[in-house]
């Protein structure tokens, strides 16, 4: 009878610890994804908005901080849209986010052009094709579909020549719009539009847009630590980006829910448990900025960093932590692979995901610079989960953080074996 009483008392706690921490979680993906943070980008600054928060959140946890300050501060130039860009085909307005998106490296422009259609049996005859490229003039814009950017247009660098002498080109895709960086404003302006909204072939098209190049704006990282009890001068690294894309004037803003405010409570939720739980080597934390203009904070922390980086034992980077439905990857799984079957047994016996996954190097986020350096690093992202990203649909509500927990606990198991716990 006592027995089956502490058994029930036990899953209570269990069960009232996980509700707790889920709503922890969710707040601070709330928060982070909310329109007050626009986007977490330079347009707007609601990236300082962010990384104030987050220096809040270390602070509450009791991270100890270098030389007083979570902020590392770095700068970077930066394109950004304080307005919303137009574009109209004949008497449709198509909406920025949704039905378009700019170039990165938008210029400010106020045009109209003729529309130059590029068809599919003029694409397939290469011919005709280079007929029809010969007509390019800067007061038409070039309307075609991205299959004939790959199999066409590219592979001839005298099309290419042509392509410059348009006005503007629209690149017309199927499947969804992704929204990029850039440090500089190209000459020639570039829409994406979905195919799906470009219905007339024959209009004249409309572009309204004043792009703002910032330079030498200022970013921070933000970097915490726990000091070692046994072995103070190893080092686990972990880290999660907080920045995102942030907004096309003042309604249209990217909410970066899965990328990357999923993985930045994920790193404050690990931080959370080492407080509570000391641990033998030390470990840091840091929220990276200005990671989607091109791994800017991590390269910068790199060359600055605020530890030796060969006292760092392993370094894991999070991104993209909100599902978990098909497991999980390991970025340099190929590499470092005494660690991945640390990872793979762990996986096992506790059960917790469906597999994980393997691939090499990649510079797909910010282990790459330390991968470069010389630091051991896994970059874990979760698979499964809703096709959202780099766009307006990377929304809070949208994620179900069904295997949070057990991604949770996995990395905690894998962390503690790292350091010998
Ligand atoms: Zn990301």
């Amino acid at each position: 009878m006592r027995n089956s009483v502490f058994s029930l008392l036990f899953i209570c706690l269990f069960l009232q610890n996980y509700a707790q921490q889920m709503d922890r979680v969710r707040r601070v993906i709330d928060t982070l994804a909310s329109p007050t943070m626009a986007g977490r980008g330079a347009s707007g600054e609601g990236d300082k908005i962010a990384a104030s928060f987050i220096a809040d959140q270390m602070a509450e946890i009791g991270l100890l901080t270098h030389q007083d300050s979570y902020f590392q501060y770095f700068y970077y130039n930066i394109n950004t849209f304080p307005s919303e860009p137009k574009l109209r085909v004949g008497q449709k307005n198509l909406r920025a986010g949704y039905d378009f998106i700019p170039d990165a490296g938008l210029p400010v422009v106020h045009r109209k052009w003729k529309q130059h259609f590029l068809d599919s049996s003029t694409a397939a005859d290469s011919v005709r094709l280079r007929q029809f490229l010969k007509k390019a003039s800067p007061n038409k814009a070039l309307v075609f579909h991205e299959d004939y950017r790959k199999k066409l247009l590219l592979k001839n660098p005298g099309n290419l020549q042509q392509l410059d002498r348009y006005g503007a080109q629209i690149i017309l895709r199927k499947q969804k719009l992704t929204l990029g960086l850039s440090d500089r404003q190209e000459f020639q302006p570039v829409f994406d539009v979905l195919a799906s909204e470009w219905k007339d072939t024959k209009s004249a098209i409309r572009a309204d847009a004043n792009p703002s190049l910032m330079m030498q704006y200022q970013s921070a990282n933000l970097a915490g630590y726990f000091r070692g009890t046994e072995v103070p001068d190893s080092i686990i690294l972990l880290s999660a980006h907080y920045d995102h894309l942030g907004r096309m004037g003042d309604s249209i803003y990217f909410p970066g829910a899965n990328d990357n405010a999923s993985g930045l409570s994920m790193m404050l939720e690990l931080a959370r448990y080492f407080k509570e739980n000391p641990p033998r080597y030390s470990i840091w934390f840091i929220a990276f900025g200005a990671e989607e203009a091109g791994l800017i904070g991590s390269k910068y922390f790199t060359e600055h960093p605020l530890f030796p980086l060969s006292s760092v034992r392993f370094m894991i980077n999070l991104d993209l932590m909100s599902a978990g439905e098909e497991g999980m990857m390991a970025v340099n799984g190929t590499i470092f692979t005494k660690e991945f079957s640390l990872l793979e047994n762990l996986n096992k016996e506790m059960n917790a995901l469906s597999s994980i996954r393997k691939r090499g190097k990649a510079a797909n986020s910010d282990h790459y610079y330390f991968t470069e350096k010389g630091v051991p690093a896994f970059f874990f992202y979760t698979l499964g989960g809703g096709t959202a990203y780099h766009d307006v649909h990377d929304k809070a509500s949208a994620l179900t953080l069904s295997r949070y927990p057990e991604v949770y606990k996995l990395l905690l198991a894998f962390i503690r074996r790292l350091q010998g716990s």
